[in-house]
């Protein structure tokens, strides 16, 4: 048993794929922490490990991926009485992929909302076919009790004319339809994690709008901590308590939402806040990052960052991996120009 306030703590995770063509070490020593009741963002370029960390928690990393280090510990909560706050700490890496304690964590008490909800729906079933699906998975409840609840949750998530919808097919909605609903399957059940991987990348920008105000308020009403996947700075910063920032796999630095906007440490946010626009600075010149992002199957010696990085220091950076050290309460960064700071 445990006492703390975090739903979720990931440790040194390392989730590779073996091809032929070599190793991908598409997450390498990642570490993060989620609070309960709050929102982690994890922001980074595409290719950087962070859908691939999502699918490691919730184990269902495709092959040929596979976990090979590190552990991902769930507090599961057992008692909340105002006092006290007790926990008992799961470790996921620990359980089988398709065993029944991971099938019954997966879907109910962590659950994910996908990119593209055309793929994530099925066509062939009515979309209260898939909710109700969700919620007899996971709760003692009988078919008419189903129903009921998925009208109810289709209504939680501002769909008009829900008594109508649940009897919908997924091609008969728009985009913005179809992402409530993938959200009102992962809410069925009350998870106490959601994890939202780009949720509005595939809409416009009006209904990307809508969908994150629906999932703020959401996450209000219910105090569902959630980790929401994104490239996209401007939505961290109107979403997230917290943000984790990944580059070739692992997680460079951690705060919160201000320090990393205000106070930024490691080199790889500093370039990422300077390449998007703010308001106020209208006659700056945005400056992109230099170069790109290196080829996964050759990730250069050292830290991954110094071919792109302004402050790389030869000798040191291209040769030694820096570790991840606390620089402040609730802040730490992975680069070698805090080795002092962390001493
Ligand atoms: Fe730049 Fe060196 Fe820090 Fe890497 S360790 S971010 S190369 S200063």
């Amino acid at each position: 048993m445990a006492e703390l306030d975090e739903v979720l703590r990931v440790d040194e995770l390392r989730t590779y794929f073996y091809t032929q063509e070599g190793t991908v070490r598409a997450v390498d020593g990642a570490s993060f922490a989620v609070k309960r009741g709050q929102v982690l963002g994890i922001v980074g370029e595409s290719g950087c490990g962070k859908s691939v960390a999502a699918q490691s928690i919730l184990r269902i990393v495709p092959p040929p991926g596979r976990i090979v280090g590190g552990q991902i510990i769930y507090h599961r909560q057992v008692a909340a009485d105002g006092a006290s706050n007790l926990s008992e700490m799961l470790n996921l890496t620990e359980m089988h992929p398709r065993g029944q304690e991971m099938r019954s964590i997966r879907g109910s008490e962590i659950s994910m909302v996908f990119q593209e909800p055309m793929t994530s729906l099925d066509p062939v079933y009515t979309v209260g076919d898939q909710i109700m699906e969700a919620i007899t998975l996971h709760q003692n409840v009988d078919r008419r009790e189903a129903r009921k609840r998925a009208i109810e949750m289709l209504e939680q998530v501002g769909m008009p004319r829900p008594g109508e919808i649940v009897d919908n097919y997924p091609h008969q909605l728009s985009g913005g339809m179809r992402q409530r609903v993938m959200i009102a399957i992962a809410l069925s059940c009350h998870p106490s994690l959601l994890i939202a991987d780009e949720p509005t990348t595939a809409l416009d920008v009006t209904t990307e709008a809508q969908i994150l105000d629906l999932m703020r308020n959401l996450q209000k009403q219910t105090g569902t901590a959630i980790v929401y996947i994104t490239h996209n700075l401007g939505v961290i910063a109107e979403m997230c308590d917290d943000v984790a920032v990944m580059y070739l796999g692992k997680v460079v630095e951690q705060a919160d939402v201000d320090s990393i906007f205000y106070d930024p440490k490691h080199p790889y946010t500093q370039a990422l806040l300077r390449s998007i626009p703010r308001i106020g600075q209208a006659r700056k010149r945005l400056e992109p990052i230099k170069g790109i992002v290196p080829d996964p199957y050759a990730i250069p010696q050292g830290c991954p960052f110094w071919p792109r990085c302004i402050h790389a220091m030869p000798g040191l950076c291209d040769h030694d991996q820096p570790e991840y050290v606390p620089i402040a309460p609730g802040h730490s960064v992975r680069c070698h120009l805090f080795r002092q700071e962390a001493m």
